[in-house]
């Protein structure tokens, strides 16, 4: 299984992981292929950076223990990224960018239109999710939960944001190839 097709089957909106086999009978005959704890522990072995399991057990498994570790990561993460590129900002500035890039993490689905590659059969960036592979928020969604106004978000935090959130999807990108690595399907 390629971590895309895992990303698929992880779906967070569900209740449950059950992929739909192929040839499956009557509803409600059918047993789920992988559970949660399979899933929990497959993250839980081997080497996988703090932030990707936190990421990974708060979107796919429900682990509501897991959002504060992954909001403190995401908070340490905004203020390396600051302190790297001298951005001038307030501390309750780099809080609510990383209240965002946690929220819109947890909530973004895979994009549709590539299937999560974040590029076209062309191979160029895929234009719905601008090379994401998610469904990104709208900019006024962005701008307003972080509190910033359009001008100022425009100006100067749009690309300082997405190199923030471009770092929780490579961190999730990685969790996902673990698994399946782990799970060796
Ligand atoms: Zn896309």
């Amino acid at each position: 299984m390629n971590p895309k097709q895992l990303m698929l089957l992880l779906n967070p909106k569900g209740q449950s992981w059950s992929p739909a086999p192929r040839n499956a009978g009557k509803a409600g005959t059918v047993q789920s292929q992988l559970r949660w704890e399979d899933v929990a522990s497959a993250l839980g072995a081997g080497q996988l950076a703090p932030l990707s399991y936190y990421l990974v057990r708060a979107k796919y498994c429900q682990d509501d223990s897991s959002v504060e570790p992954l909001l403190a990561l995401v908070l340490k993460e905004t203020s390396a990224l600051a302190k790297a590129n001298r951005w001038q900002a307030r501390k309750d500035t780099l809080q609510s960018l990383a209240h965002l890039a946690c929220y819109e993490s947890l909530d973004t689905q895979l994009c549709k239109s590539c299937g999560g590659r974040g590029y076209s059969q062309a191979g160029k960036a895929c234009r719905v999710c601008r090379g994401y592979g998610r469904h990104p928020m709208s900019a006024r969604a962005r701008y307003r939960m972080a509190g910033i106004d359009k001008r100022n978000w425009e100006r100067r935090w749009l690309s300082r944001y997405e190199q923030l959130y471009q770092a929780l999807c490579d961190a999730e990108d990685c969790a996902l190839a673990h698994l399946s690595h782990q799970l060796g399907s």
